[in-house]
């Protein structure tokens, strides 16, 4: 049997945290937690995994590879204890700043690492599917709009802007709307619209655990890999 991947969750009191943990209990999970980091603790261990707050992050036990699903307040210091121990980093946070984006970027340098707006494959198609529509349909409006729940603090979304930049490199225009509603998990609409005729390519996310799925998969991959920055479109296979 292979030795199952050590993980460490960073973010691990939210909604995405928490899916993680879950699924990574599986039998066939392929993974260990070997500790969880939350802005702020209770306890020092829930059901045998070590709890850490995000000011004892130092003191971690060693693990393979770092999922961090937390606030980009946090992501910082998530990163440098990656390069400082020389381990994988597999982050979902939104709303990067240039500064952390290029920080991550010269991580890949020292690290393996992926970041993405979006872990699921629905995402991944629907990405290559907005590229080949902004190449055919030059000179049409390319509108975007994302819904998700009230409690969600970037806008527009991280993956908004992921699939508009796909589509700005093929040469489209993409304005962005944003709502804020309910328990909406995530909701992507790309529309392409000429006089008379309109293409809509809709992702609709009903569960969360496709992201955490995803992540999983992802970090199981990326963390043999050498130093570098991988697609989530090039490990999901
Ligand atoms: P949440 O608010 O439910 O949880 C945030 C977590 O981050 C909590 O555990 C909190 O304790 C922790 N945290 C906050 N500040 C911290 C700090 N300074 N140091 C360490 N930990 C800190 O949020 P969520 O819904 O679980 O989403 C988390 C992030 O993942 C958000 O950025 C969200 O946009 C993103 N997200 C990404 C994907 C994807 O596929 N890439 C999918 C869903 C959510």
């Amino acid at each position: 049997m292979k030795t199952p991947v050590r993980i460490l969750i960073h973010g691990s009191s939210g909604r995405m945290g928490q899916a993680l943990l879950r699924l990574s209990k599986q039998p066939d999970s392929g993974c260990v937690v070997v500790a969880t980091v939350a802005r702020r603790v209770a306890l020092c261990v829930i059901d045998g995994v070590p709890q850490f707050a995000a000011s004892e992050l130092a003191s971690v036990p060693d693990f393979d590879v770092a999922i961090d699903f937390s606030l980009p307040e946090g992501f910082d210091a998530i990163l440098a204890l990656c390069l400082a121990r020389k381990r994988a980093l597999v982050s979902g946070t939104t709303g990067l700043s240039p500064a952390q984006q290029a920080a991550l970027a010269a991580a890949s340098t020292q690290i393996a690492l992926t970041w993405a707006s979006n872990f699921s494959l629905g995402v991944a198609v629907l990405h290559d599917l907005v590229e080949r529509a902004a190449v055919l349909l030059q000179g049409w409006d390319c509108d975007i709009v994302e819904s998700h729940h009230t409690r969600k603090q970037d806008a527009p979304s991280g993956t908004a802007l992921t699939l508009g930049s796909a589509a700005a490199q093929a040469g489209a225009q993409p304005h962005y709307a944003s709502i804020r509603a309910g328990d909406i998990i995530g909701e992507h609409l790309v529309q392409f619209t000429a006089a008379g005729e309109r293409i809509e390519l809709v992702h609709r996310a009903s569960n969360r655990d496709i992201f955490a799925h995803g992540a999983l998969h992802v970090a199981q991959r990326v963390y043999a890999k050498p130093a570098g920055r991988y697609r989530v479109g090039e490990l999901l296979g």
